[in-house]
């Protein structure tokens, strides 16, 4: 039986589909029963996919044109 923290250690893992299968239904289960982790769960998903709206911050774009421009001229 998985507790809270085993569960939260998975939980990555869990939405990425990347937990194998026994612990996937460990997790699926508990998350039947744990309306904390499901909580957990909820707060992950929405953050992830904040995450992944987020485009390369400006800095970064003129670093990487820095740095094709410093390669360009033979470093
Ligand atoms: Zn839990």
């Amino acid at each position: 039986m998985l507790v809270c923290r085993d569960v939260s250690e998975m939980l990555t893992d869990y939405t990425e589909g990347t937990l194998g299968a026994r612990r996937w239904v460990g997790v699926r289960w508990h998350l039947a029963i744990c309306p904390m982790c499901r909580a957990f769960l909820v707060q992950l998903r929405a953050t992830r996919s904040i995450l992944s709206r987020i485009r390369l911050p400006a800095d970064e774009e003129g670093e990487a044109r820095a740095m094709a421009e410093r390669e360009r001229r033979g470093g």
